[in-house]
This record gives structure tokens, C-alpha cells and sequence, in this order.
């Protein structure tokens, strides 16, 4: 599982799933280049962007995984989780039907990995309080019913962005020292 590389370097694959639109590259590629893309359409051939962040005076490498759009078909295929230690299951809080299918991505990422890794739920979209759809309250009470991290973000205006995926970074690394 969680890749030591011998010395002082970590590996951590994570991946990103969720609903189609609910922002999950737009999240990576905040999180991995400061960038974000209004008119995004699902890249294909892009599989993960690496990130490396310092816990501890450490250095660990996040390799996030994005699905590229295979969602839109229910074909995230295995070889997508595999090795997965950490995951972000994302949702829009302005669309609520993206939140009903939490449940969903949770019981696939629990068919393909261990439930033992270290999961964010994400409510995205944050920057569109005037069009919410899902309370702060449901979110926070899902993740603490299933057992996970709570955040909600905005990629487009960077709020909680980098603090989503490092809590997982660092529970994973709390999990393996
Ligand atoms: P994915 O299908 O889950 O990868 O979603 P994308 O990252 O492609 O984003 C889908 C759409 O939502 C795009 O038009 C993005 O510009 C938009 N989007 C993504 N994140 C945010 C956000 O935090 N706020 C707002 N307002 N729009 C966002
Ligand atoms: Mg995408």
C-alpha cells in the first residue's frame, strides 16, 4: 500500500472521483498548477498529476488520479483504485442529485480498496452560496456517519483547495509511520 521509497520519499496514489461536473479536475489542477478552467472538457490522456508537499521535513509525493471522464459511462475501472491509498469523493452543493450518489462512489471505492484508507468527502462549488442545494449540515453529517473527512471548496476561487488534499496526505502519512 502506502509506498515508502526506501529513504526519506513517500508515494501516495489518490484518487478523485465522483459525479461528472462536480469539479474534479478543476480541483487537480488547482491543487497541482494553480489553474482553473471554466470551459474544462474531460482530458483525456492526462491520468494523474503529481504534487509534493512537506510533512514533517519530509517529502511525499501526492500522485492524484483523475478519471478523465470514464465517469460520465460508470467505467472507472479497477486499474483506476488500484494501489489507491487516499480518495477525494467529490460533490457540487449546488446540484443535489451529485450528493445522493455519494453513497454510490463509496461503495465502489470500498469493492476496489481498502477501507482503511484515508477519505475526503468535498462539497465543491462553494463560491455559489446564492444556488446552494446541499446545507453544510448534510455534508458534514454524511462524512460523519461513513466515517470521513468533511471539507467544501471552490476551485474557482481556491478556498480549502490545497487543505482537502492535504488532510489526506497527511492521514495517510499518520497511517503508515
Ligand atoms: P469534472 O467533470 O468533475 O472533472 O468537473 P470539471 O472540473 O470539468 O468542472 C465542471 C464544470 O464546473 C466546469 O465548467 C468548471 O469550470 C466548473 N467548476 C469546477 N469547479 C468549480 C467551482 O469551484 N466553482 C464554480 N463556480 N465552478 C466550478
Ligand atoms: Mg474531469
Amino acid at each position: 500500500n502506502g509506498s515508502n521509497n526506501g529513504g526519506e520519499e513517500y508515494l501516495f496514489k489518490i484518487v478523485v472521483i465522483g459525479d461528472s461536473a462536480v469539479g474534479k479536475s478543476n480541483l487537480l489542477s488547482r491543487f497541482a498548477r494553480d489553474e482553473f478552467d471554466a470551459h474544462s472538457k474531460a482530458t483525456i490522456g492526462v491520468e494523474f498529476q503529481t504534487q509534493t508537499v512537506v510533512i514533517d521535513g519530509k517529502e511525499v509525493k501526492a500522485q492524484v488520479w483523475d478519471t478523465a471522464g470514464q465517469e460520465r459511462f460508470r467505467a472507472v475501472t479497477s486499474a483506476y483504485y488500484r494501489g489507491a491509498v487516499g480518495a477525494l469523493i467529490v460533490y457540487d452543493i449546488t446540484r443535489k442529485d451529485t450528493f445522493a450518489s455519494v453513497k454510490r462512489w463509496l461503495a465502489e471505492l470500498n469493492t476496489h480498496c481498502d477501507t482503511a484508507m484515508a477519505t475526503m468527502l468535498v462539497g465543491n462549488k462553494s463560491d455559489l452560496e446564492n444556488i446552494r442545494d446541499v446545507s453544510v449540515e448534510e455534508g458534514k453529517s454524511l462524512a460523519e456517519e461513513e466515517g470521513l473527512f468533511f471539507i467544501e471548496t471552490s476551485a474557482l476561487d481556491s478556498t480549502n483547495v490545497s487543505t482537502a488534499f492535504e488532510i489526506v496526505i497527511r492521514a495517510i502519512y499518520d497511517n503508515i509511520k
